[in-house]
């Protein structure tokens, strides 16, 4: 399980004020300020601790990051057995906090990156100076956009399987998305639910051949390659169907009780955006083979600046390249 270590340093400080400014009275002055908790920021917290640097960690609107919402990894070095998400950030969160990572509950709401030391405001209430910053934020899960999906989140529709999929054992689900995520939740699914259904708007997948194998070959998955979703339906007890759109034109409706969209992630860099360059999808530019951002002494690592691979493993190798840099600059600076 995840533990929220040090929730109670929020609000507990007199000098935390509601609506802090940007400009306003320094609370505390940091060394390295480390951005995100997932697999990037926590290796980030082992290396700089280690070297001595004291990083403060903030972990986020999800400590832990991504894998906290998946069930088994199976390809992070070190783990013959496999090991469980959520253990495997808990096993990264402890080694950074026998270095010393001061890692904190709280997510950072507004910066100013416009000169150096830089400035950071936690959950609008405190204001942070640091020397270097390490941006690590990773990236959230994209809805479709549907106001019915809008109207049923929390209510049958769920962008989790691994978080939510409990609710719906014995059900008839759906998923939508036709990437690894999605063959990844229904297969999970399908151990709990009675039938899942994958709703792909192509003609085939884009996941991996062998998650491709296993969802056909699992018998109570159901691919519904070319449809659409149009709406998502039901009453004030939650989600009862959807409306598909089979190849552009014929209506096909189906009863399930519980929605999973597995569409993809996007970058969560937009309160950066200010300062630091991005692509046109949002995904923090780093230079090539290293972690410096645009600003000399701010560096970016795991999936926040990396729209291609989006492993555990290479996030964490970032996490480290982004201490490295840190501590190189830092050097370079004194
Ligand atoms: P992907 O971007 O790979 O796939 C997204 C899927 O959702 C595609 O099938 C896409 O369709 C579909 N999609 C996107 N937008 C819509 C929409 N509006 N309506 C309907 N369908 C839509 O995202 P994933 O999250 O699946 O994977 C991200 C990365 O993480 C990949 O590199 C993947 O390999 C990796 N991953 C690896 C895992 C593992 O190794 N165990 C597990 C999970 C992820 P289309 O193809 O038409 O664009």
């Amino acid at each position: 399980m995840i533990t929220f270590g040090t929730i109670g340093n929020i609000g507990g400080d007199d000098n935390q004020k509601k609506g802090k400014s940007i400009n306003g009275e320094v609370d505390e002055k940091v060394k390295v300020l480390i951005i995100g908790s997932g697999p990037a920021g926590l290796t980030a917290a082992i290396y700089t601790s280690r070297a001595g640097l004291n990083p403060v960690v903030y972990e986020g609107m999800e400590p832990g990051g991504q894998l906290t919402t998946t069930t088994e990894v199976e390809n992070f070095p070190g783990y013959p057995e496999g090991v469980t998400g959520p253990v495997l950030m808990e096993d990264i969160k402890t080694q950074a906090k026998r270095f010393g990572a001061d890692i904190r509950w709280g997510s950072i709401t507004e910066v100013d990156f416009s000169k150096r030391p830089f400035r950071a405001i936690v959950d609008n209430e405190k204001l942070i100076e640091a020397d270097a910053v390490i941006i690590a934020t990773g990236a959230s899960a994209k809805y479709l956009g549907l106001e019915s999906e809008q109207k049923f989140k929390g209510k049958g529709v769920s962008a989790c399987a691994t978080c939510d999929g409990f609710f719906y054992k014995e059900q008839d689900v759906a998923v939508v998305g036709g990437g690894d995520t999605a063959c990844e939740d229904a297969l999970y699914l399908s151990g709990l639910c009675n039938k899942v259904y994958m709703i792909v708007r192509k003609p085939y997948f884009r996941a991996s051949k062998a998650m491709q194998n296993k969802v056909m070959n699992t018998p109570n998955i159901e691919v519904l390659f070319e449809h659409v979703t149009e709406e998502i339906y039901g009453d004030d007890d939650g989600v009862k169907g959807m409306k598909l759109i089979k190849q552009g034109n014929e209506e096909v409706n189906i009863n399930v009780s519980g929605v999973f969209i597995a569409i993809g992630h996007h970058p969560n860099s937009e309160v950066f955006k200010q300062y630091i360059e991005t692509d046109e999808t949002g995904y923090i530019k780093t230079q090539p083979g290293n972690t410096k951002t645009n600003i000399p002494g701010i560096f970016a690592c795991g999936d926040v600046q990396d729209p291609v691979y989006r492993q555990a493993i290479s996030a964490a190798g970032s996490g480290c390249m982004a201490a490295l840099d840190t501590e190189r600059f830092l050097i370079e600076e004194e």
